[in-house]
């Protein structure tokens, strides 16, 4: 099967001083062309690390790709040179990033910043740039765009510098965007409108991304299908539909529960899944949400659960659904 990035079982450590950090333990999952993967999770749970992975931006050290294997139109790019990662990132990967203003230079016009990477990787005349530079603050709603092309980002809104940062990660036409927590450092209006317009941008240029954010409402409102990420594994995975719809592992139940609903005027108050995530060092050698999950039993602290299947492309990692697992009445009947 024919996809346009593979990831598969891929695995990611840091060093510290405290140890190595097993930060991403075996993840796989694939992104078509023209569809929007979510990867959702809390913090620390190996999203932006598999992030940085694809986009060729572990430090390293302290990081190191230890197993597995990324694949970019059925090429391998798992373990590239510094100078082929740029080549790609200029091309084929656009980023987005969570804070605007690290990714822009304070010093440096805006325009210049979208015409840069255009000009290195496409050999066309500083002219033709210019011109490309005001279209693309055209096509992600810049108002104004031949006056706005010759300011710098501290004269724009944090949520109009977002919008230079998706100009420059689409002038050179990548077939790839990776958004991390795209949204998250905007307030709430400007994140719906950004959002938006990431979702437009997908739609009209038939691009693939790649979202990271640890909020549902934001997988709900841009993406096709999600990767639901807990203590460096998947744990579950499908459409935006079935996971919806029927949610089959508990931490996805924890995240859906935690997800503010607005009943009328009220905004219902959050129910946080309690309890931390494992300790990465030394991983549990069973199911890592074990010692927070209401649904425990002992072989989840024995084995990690295998995939099990239900729609098409659904699968969720966990005992409650595996034909293996100990049933009540021989647990019963064993006098247990
Ligand atoms: Fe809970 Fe066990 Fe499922 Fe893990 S495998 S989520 S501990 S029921
Ligand atoms: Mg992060």
């Amino acid at each position: 099967e024919k996809h346009l990035l593979k990831i598969d079982n891929l695995k990611v450590n840091f060093k510290t001083y405290g140890g190595e950090v097993q930060a991403v333990r075996g993840v796989s999952f694939h992104v078509d062309k023209g569809e929007t993967v979510a990867i959702v999770g809390e913090s620390g749970c190996g999203k932006s690390v598999t992030a940085q992975a694809i986009m060729g931006l572990i430090p390293n050290p302290p990081g190191r790709i230890v197993d597995g294997k990324i694949l970019f139109e059925e090429k391998e790019i798992t373990h590239l040179s510094k100078k082929e990662w740029r080549q790609i990132r200029g091309s084929k990967i656009g980023m987005v990033f969570q804070d605007p203003m690290t990714a822009l230079n304070p010093t440096m016009k805006v325009g210049t910043q979208i015409v840069e990477g255009f000009v290195r990787n496409q050999q066309v005349s500083r002219e033709e740039a210019e011109k490309r530079a005001i279209e693309m603050l055209r096509l992600v709603g810049i108002p104004d765009p031949e006056k706005r092309v010759n300011q710098y980002p501290h004269q724009f809104s944090g949520g109009m510098r977002q919008r230079v940062v998706i100009a420059i990660a689409l002038a050179c036409q990548p077939q790839l965007v990776i958004a991390d927590e795209p949204t998250t450092a905007l307030d709430v209006t400007i994140q719906a409108q950004i959002l938006d317009l990431l979702k437009r941008l997908q739609e009209e240029q038939e691009l693939s991304v790649v979202i990271i954010t640890h909020d549902l409402g934001v997988v709900a409102e841009i993406a096709h299908r999600m990767v639901v990420m807990y203590a460096g594994i998947v744990v579950e995975t499908g459409t935006v539909e079935d996971v919806f719809a029927s949610p089959r592992h508990p931490y996805t139940w924890g995240l859906m529960r935690s997800l503010p609903r607005i009943d009328g005027e009220e905004k219902q108050r959050l129910v946080p899944i309690d309890g931390t995530p494992p300790d990465l060092f030394d991983p549990p050698k069973g199911c890592p949400f074990a010692a927070r999950c209401d649904y425990a039993m002992e072989i989840c602290n024995q084995q990690m659960p295998a995939n099990t299947s239900f729609e098409e492309g659904h699968h969720a990692a966990c005992w409650l659904h595996d034909p293996r697992a100990p049933r009540i009445e021989d647990l019963v009947a064993a006098g247990r």
